[in-house]
């Protein structure tokens, strides 16, 4: 499997869930890796059980906070100097903030944009110059269903999730001459932990579990290794005329009417 041989890319929040599941797939099709992630500790696990698996893979470890400038540009230039550039990068970290507007604290606020818009942006900014400059690149920001619908109390994790999506068409359009393209993936329900900890934050978590299982019209959530596989194609040269687009990944359940 080599269909992103030669290729540097750097995942952040790559210490567990979509991100660990995309810096995986991406060694399996012979990527070296860098795992941009806030807990260090996650990244290096993550990182030793690509090499067990995959012998040929470097890896690299970086302890990042993507709210940071600095500490992503860091990251970026250890890459470089590790592996020479970084050709494809995703912007996988975020965190779920779910509050009632009102009563919301502006630190609440500030925390989700953060890391699920800045973050975001913090990544491209610390990317592009070399990949305009090579004339060639791919950048993945993980979106989510909340890019386009709004779920009531999940406030403002869906308004910053819709800039992930106006941030990636913008780059995308900036950048296409040059032969960089961005890209997004809107997942739906990914059975991770930031999922599980969003059901065990309910009354009745089992509950909770099993109605997000009975919504959807596939009855099941997804699993992060199905997100894997559609950043694996973005990423790839299978993929060269893909630009600004958004692929949602959600077993249908933003297609279906709800009365
Ligand atoms: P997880 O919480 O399982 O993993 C997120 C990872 O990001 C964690 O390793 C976390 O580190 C890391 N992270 C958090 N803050 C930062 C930061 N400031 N700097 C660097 N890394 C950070 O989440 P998922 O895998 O479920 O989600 C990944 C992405 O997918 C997110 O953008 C999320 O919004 C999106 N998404 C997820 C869905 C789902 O159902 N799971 C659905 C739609 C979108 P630490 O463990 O140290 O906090």
């Amino acid at each position: 499997m080599s269909r992103l041989k030669n290729k540097v890319a750097l995942v952040t929040g790559a210490g567990r869930g979509i991100g660990a599941a995309i810096a995986r797939a991406f060694a399996g099709e012979g990527a070296s890796i860098v795992l941009a992630e806030l807990d260090g500790a996650s990244a290096e696990a993550t990182a030793r059980e690509i090499a067990n698996d995959y012998a040929e893979i470097q890896t690299l470890a970086v302890q990042t906070d993507v709210t940071l400038a600095a500490s992503v540009r860091r990251a970026v230039e250890a890459a470089e100097r590790a592996f020479g550039q970084v050709d494809v990068l995703v912007n996988n970290a975020g965190i779920n903030v779910f509050a009632d507007p009102l009563s919301m604290t502006e630190e609440d606020w500030r925390r989700c944009f953060a890391v699920d818009l800045d973050g975001v942006w913090n990544g491209c900014r610390a990317v592009l110059p070399g990949m305009v400059e090579r004339g060639a690149g791919s950048i993945i920001n993980i979106g989510s269903t909340h890019s386009f619908q709004i779920i009531p109390g999940c406030f403002p994790y869906p308004v910053a999730k819709h800039g992930v999506i106006g941030l990636t068409r913008a780059l995308a359009i900036e950048y296409a001459a040059k032969n960089v393209r961005v890209n997004a993936i809107a997942p739906g329900y990914i059975e991770t932990q930031l999922t599980r900890d969003c059901w065990n934050s309910q009354p009745d978590a089992e509950a909770a579990r099993k109605a997000t299982l009975d919504i959807p019209p596939m009855k099941r959530v997804g699993q992060p290794e199905e997100v894997a596989m559609t950043a694996v194609f973005l990423a790839s040269d299978e993929a060269p005329f893909i630009n600004a687009s958004c692929i949602t990944i959600d077993g249908g359940r933003t297609a279906l009417y709800h009365d």
